[in-house]
């Protein structure tokens, strides 16, 4: 059994939590790599040394002096360090990373520092072998991450390792700068090193214990997620559900790896498990989750016999791809059809899209509808139960909540549903109740 540990900024925010995420990585001998976040927030007006890393890096930009701000980052790893009595000194470090922040040599490089000097840390608490992710993981020119050679070379490194830590969030580019994944990246790193450890088990370790039924900024206390399969999440996540990076999914999704959510401050929770295929023990609940969204418009464009008129679909959605808009979903009736968008994708180019439209297709009418909340509906459960859309659109009927779209998947994994943005929570709700209480 190999397991490897991502342990989140709020993890390793302080003395204490490196305390309990020792006392973690020890309580199994299977633990073996753990990739570290940059110390996050330790109460809820305090600042990420990410975000300040940030800081820095404009200051040094604009000509300012990053003295006072990369004061405060160093003293949130001396505290550290002196808090668990290490016998380590990272000051001659954190010199040459003033030096190379105060030059500007590279915004990516500034935020990386964070998992580098966090990392570091806990390799010496643990003693554990320090891996640099900059030796190990690569991108490529263009930005993207190489995943063969990635592979190659960090598989053959840990196999020299008995135990390692390798800081989350960073690699390398060809010409060997240092470039970061986009923000709650080190999730990926996780999901990186556990592919090529060819791990059994992702332990992904953050301040939740899993993912929840529905937000809890709509829904009172909502029902943990004890086992999602990947393709759920993915329709959730799409959706806006935050816990963990999108990307991270894709390398051990490959590998047939399973990922546990799992809460550094409750460690005995089960979390929630997010697996390939769902074990015959999962709950047996319709549903798994709701997730949603507001900010969507309807593009409605309406011509009589489009449905015979060959090539129709293809010249809206080309209009779409010329002018740079991207779609989500596209419901279509006889004469009609629907493009949701993202508002913000129709910013400065409305009109635009409308006159292309009306070029293209030479419609009869086009019309734009903003301010409309996204739900995904989704759970495995679906597909061998019959009559969950009826109980889902009684439950908004009843909560006198207008249905402006509807779309299904043919997986029968998701339903999602258009309503105005003043219904949405409402809408959660509606649904929620009815199937969870
Ligand atoms: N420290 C980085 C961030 O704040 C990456 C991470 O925590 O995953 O985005």
């Amino acid at each position: 059994m190999l397991k490897v540990l991502k342990f989140g900024g709020s993890s390793l925010a302080d003395a204490p939590h490196f305390r309990q995420v020792a006392e973690i990585i020890r309580a199994d001998a299977s633990r073996r790599f753990v990739i570290p976040s940059a110390p996050g927030k330790r109460y809820k007006e305090d600042e990420k040394v990410t975000d300040l890393l940030y800081r820095c890096y404009d200051m040094a930009i604009g000509g300012q002096d990053i003295t006072p701000v990369f004061e405060r980052i160093k003293n949130r790893y001396r505290e550290i360090i002196r808090d668990l009595q290490l016998d380590l000194s990272l000051e001659a470090e954190f010199d040459s990373i003033f030096l190379l922040i105060s030059e500007a040599v590279g915004r990516d490089y500034a935020a990386s520092r964070g998992e580098y000097l966090n990392g570091r840390i806990l390799a010496r608490y643990l003693g554990y072998d320090f891996i640099d992710a900059k030796d190990v993981i690569f991108f490529r020119d263009n930005g993207t991450l190489d995943s063969d050679r990635t592979n190659a070379v960090l598989s053959a490194a840990l196999e020299a390792h008995e135990h390692a830590v390798i800081p989350g969030f960073y690699g390398s580019m060809p010409n060997g700068t240092i470039k970061t994944f986009s923000r709650g990246g080190s999730d990926i790193s996780g999901a990186i090193v556990a592919r090529a450890a060819g791990a059994d088990l992702y332990e992904n370790w953050t301040d939740v214990s899993g993912f929840l039924m529905a937000d809890p900024r709509c829904v009172e206390d909502p029902m943990p997620i004890d086992v999602i399969t990947y393709k759920e999440l993915r329709e959730l996540s799409y959706m806006g559900a935050s816990v963990l990076h999108e990307d991270a999914v894709f390398p051990v999704r490959a590998a047939g790896i399973s990922i546990n959510i799992l809460n550094t401050n409750k460690p005995e929770d089960a979390g929630t498990m997010i697996v390939p295929v769902a074990p015959a023990t999962a709950s047996e609940r319709i549903i798994t989750g709701i997730a949603g969204k507001i900010g969507f418009s309807i593009i409605s464009v309406e011509k009589d016999m489009m449905n015979a008129e060959i090539g129709f679909g293809r010249r809206v959605l080309e209009t779409l791809e010329v002018n740079g808009v991207s779609f989500e979903h596209l419901p279509s009736g006889i004469d009609t059809m629907s493009v949701i968008v993202k508002t913000s994708e129709l910013e400065g180019k409305r009109n635009t899209v409308m006159d292309s439209i009306f070029k293209l297709t030479n419609a009869d009418a086009i019309t734009i509808e903003d301010g409309i909340a996204m739900l995904a509906v989704v759970g495995r459960g679906m597909i061998r139960s019959k009559g969950t859309a009826a109980r889902i659109f009684s439950a908004l009927a009843k909560a006198s909540i207008n249905i402006k779209m509807i779309d299904q998947g043919s997986s029968e994994l998701n339903i999602i549903i258009g309503v105005e943005e003043s219904d949405y929570i409402n809408a959660i709700r509606a649904i929620y109740r009815e199937f969870v209480c």
